[in-house]
């Protein structure tokens, strides 16, 4: 569950929108975001309830929401809203901030998924699959899970056993750490 946060109810609405770099405070709730979101049913908080959760400064449910970890990024949020806020960069810098809060909510292995495959993207510049694959497992505790199907996938050449850097693995660790550094800012 989510960790009491030092912020007051402000200071996080403030936070939220310097690392979004958008208005959440300009929403108004005409919930035109999350009637168009493709995750919405599934989630615990809409798209513009969390807007809402931000404005209240309730960081707390924010950051231990589902929804933030079931967002898949599709921006069709951010095309509907008539106040031009950025909700898929609300969503970001929202997981963003979950995990340096060490905010563990109810969809912790979206996290742990998240963090094993930024991890492996980092290290060589592109996906290995089975690491990813196997620092899930680890992480997640999912040991078992889905693994009658690593057969298949090895059989049709879809995982590599041996990890592949890519060639511009230097320039994408640049990136990461970019934006780290913006992060930090
Ligand atoms: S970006 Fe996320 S919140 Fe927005 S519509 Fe897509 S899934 Fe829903
Ligand atoms: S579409 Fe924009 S203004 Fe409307 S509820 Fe969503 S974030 Fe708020």
């Amino acid at each position: 569950m989510a960790t009491p946060l030092e912020w007051n109810d402000s200071a996080f609405l403030r936070e939220v929108e310097r690392r979004s770099g958008t208005p959440v405070s300009a929403c108004y709730q005409c919930h035109k975001c999350s009637t168009g979101c493709p995750v919405g049913p599934e989630t615990d908080f809409s798209s513009s309830q969390l807007m809402r959760l931000i404005q209240l400064g309730a960081a707390d449910e924010a950051l231990g929401s589902r929804g933030i970890w079931l967002c898949a990024s599709c921006e069709a949020c951010t095309t509907r809203c008539p106040q031009g806020i950025d909700i898929a960069g609300v969503m970001d810098a929202l997981r963003i901030l979950a995990v340096e809060r060490k905010v563990v909510g109810p969809q912790a292995r979206a996290q742990h998924f998240s963090s094993t495959f930024l991890g492996s993207v980092r290290r060589l510049g592109r996906v290995y699959e089975m690491g990813a694959l196997a620092g899930y497992k680890l992480r997640s505790g999912a040991l078992f899970e889905d693994m009658d199907k690593v057969p298949k996938l090895l059989k049709k050449h879809k995982l590599a056993l041996l990890p592949k850097k890519s060639g511009s693995a230097a320039e994408v660790r640049k990136v990461f750490e970019r934006a780290e550094a913006e992060g930090k800012r």
